[in-house]
């Protein structure tokens, strides 16, 4: 799109492994049947989009509970969902090129969902980007477990199948980058969401999550960022950037619930 760069925010830190992980690479060898995803180097890593995954159905599912309208369920207002009316309607003003008029449909909370918005879906773009998690060690051996496949017709363990699949040791590091461009404070205070979760340990990435597999934690979040035609021209020639303190980003989550207080409040009037 064409849209101008209002700011850019750039969170940084690191995700360590509370337990083993393992998100498989779709390969396996002559002797494990699932391998760990790993880069050129042979190091494991974590894909940026499997951490972005997560951290979407995370944010998805508080979202709902507070009411802000994720579009999984509901059609009528989001324009992921709604092919007929809002697509069409957001078409059009694609067309036209009218600033303006595109902002007041991505900022109009019956016309795209607070989760879309921040995350983009087949229809708008996205406002963030998460790069490839890299190993911080030198190295990391990757061990093999053993698991039993399991039928999922019957939920009954297959004849032999025994299932092997490397992990990833635990505590492990991976270098966490998440960079966010043209985020409103109701962007700030969603993602607030979701990195609190991550903070606090409420985060499984990978396979054989229901068996506690794959517990990480964020830690040593740092948070930088510039904003505006000033901002962006001091980014350009120095490199400036101005920090934010993690405890004021966390902060912003209090807007969220107190707009939901309001919310119930106007319900109940
Ligand atoms: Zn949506």
């Amino acid at each position: 799109m064409f849209e101008k760069l209002e700011n850019r925010y750039f969170f940084t830190g690191k995700l360590v492994l509370e337990n083993e992980m393992h998100i498989g690479s779709g390969k396996g060898d002559g002797t494990t049947d699932a391998l760990v995803v790993k880069d050129f180097n042979e190091k494991p890593f974590i894909p940026g989009s499997s951490v972005r995954g997560v951290l979407r159905s995370t944010i998805e599912r508080i979202a709902a509970s507070l009411g802000k309208n994720p579009c999984l369920l509901e059609s009528d207002n989001c324009v992921t969902n709604s092919r007929d009316v809002l697509q069409k309607e957001f078409k059009k003003l694609l067309e036209k090129k009218n600033k303006a008029q595109i902002d007041a449909f991505l900022n109009n909370d019956s016309k795209i969902c607070s989760v879309c918005r921040l995350f983009g879906s087949t229809v708008v773009a996205s406002k963030i980007r998460i790069t490839d998690l890299l190993l911080e060690e030198e190295k990391a051996e990757p061990s093999v477990r053993h698991g039993v496949a399991i039928n999922r017709d019957t939920e009954t363990a297959q004849d032999k199948a025994k299932f092997d699949f490397e992990v990833v040791p635990k505590e492990s590091s991976f270098s966490f980058e998440l960079i966010g461009e043209n985020l409103t404070d109701d962007d700030l205070a969603l993602l607030a969401v979701g990195i609190q979760e991550m903070m606090d340990g409420n985060f499984w990435l990978g396979g054989n999550t229901a068996r506690g597999l794959g517990r990480c934690k964020l830690k040593g979040l740092a948070i930088k960022y510039f904003k505006g035609a000033d901002g962006l021209k001091q980014y350009l020639t120095d490199k400036t950037l101005t920090s934010m303190p993690v405890k004021d980003f966390l902060n912003s989550i209090k807007s969220l619930v107190r707009e939901e207080a309001r919310y119930a409040q106007e319900d109940i009037e």
